[in-house]
């Protein structure tokens, strides 16, 4: 089954008004293939996500980075799936290793929080990857199966996730995994699928490859036959992102 390839740019926690729209102008005048092609999703930080959608071409979409683990209510400072739903942004990145060390998100809370976005009609870009020491003492495959099963645990509609495989040791510190090693792991993410959920999931899940991607590297990346796409953190900000949205093609 075709995967249509997938590119999102996470902007974490960064930005100014004035910087968030000279980044959707470059956006809006970049010539990129179309959305058959290509799905580019860019998650700006809560406050700006309604400026973003409203300036930004239709052709690409947003995400939110973050959002409640149940219906919305007594709880401060929380923005909830409803909320998202209600000012039509489509999608939502939920997992993301920063909170999972930052703020102590645990795969259970993570598998929760997917199922309640998934729940209320929001797309899901689901992260998971594991630490350098987790790596270097051979656990890669056991930590993210694990990640991945708390997920599959609370998850029987895949339709609407994307599996964003980021090594911690990747993210932000110009370390790209290899493409083999990219490769690597996503080939047995997909077999994990395919022995715990089903064959059209493993099929036609997109597992997209985040931690250090940019211009010159995502090519590399983009053909391995399991890299379906990128989460783009630090060059989703430059100019460059526009090179790897049009990576696979
Ligand atoms: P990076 O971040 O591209 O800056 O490494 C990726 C991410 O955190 O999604």
């Amino acid at each position: 089954m075709a995967r249509k390839f997938f590119v999102g740019g996470n902007w974490k926690c960064n930005g100014t008004t004035e910087e968030v729209k000279k980044i959707v102008t470059k956006l809006n005048e970049a010539e990129v293939p179309s959305e058959d092609v290509v799905e580019v999703v860019v998650s700006p930080p809560f406050v700006f996500l309604t400026l973003v959608k409203s300036l930004l071409r239709s052709d690409f979409h947003v995400a939110a980075q973050n959002c409640w683990v149940r219906k919305g209510g007594a709880f401060t400072g929380e923005v909830s799936a409803e909320m998202l739903v209600n000012l039509n942004i489509p999608w939502v990145v939920i997992g993301h290793s920063e909170r999972r060390a930052l703020l102590n998100e645990s795969n259970e809370f993570v598998g929760d929080k997917v199922a309640y976005a998934l729940s209320q009609g929001l797309k899901v870009i689901a992260c998971i990857g594991e630490t350098l020491e987790q790596r270097e003492s051979g656990s890669t495959m056991t930590v993210v199966a694990a990640q991945t099963k708390a997920i599959a645990d609370k998850v029987t509609n895949w339709e609407n996730v994307v599996l964003a495989y980021e090594p911690v040791w990747a993210i932000g510190t110009g370390k790209v995994a290899t493409p083999a090693q990219a490769q690597e792991v996503h080939c047995e993410l997909r077999k994990w699928l395919h022995d715990n959920v089903g064959a059209g999931v493993a099929a036609s899940t997109r597992i997209i490859y985040g931690g250090s991607v940019n211009g010159a590297n995502c090519k590399e990346l983009a053909a391995q036959p399991d890299v379906d796409g990128f989460l783009v953190g630090g060059a989703s900000l430059k100019p460059e992102f526009i090179d790897i949205i049009k990576a696979a093609t």
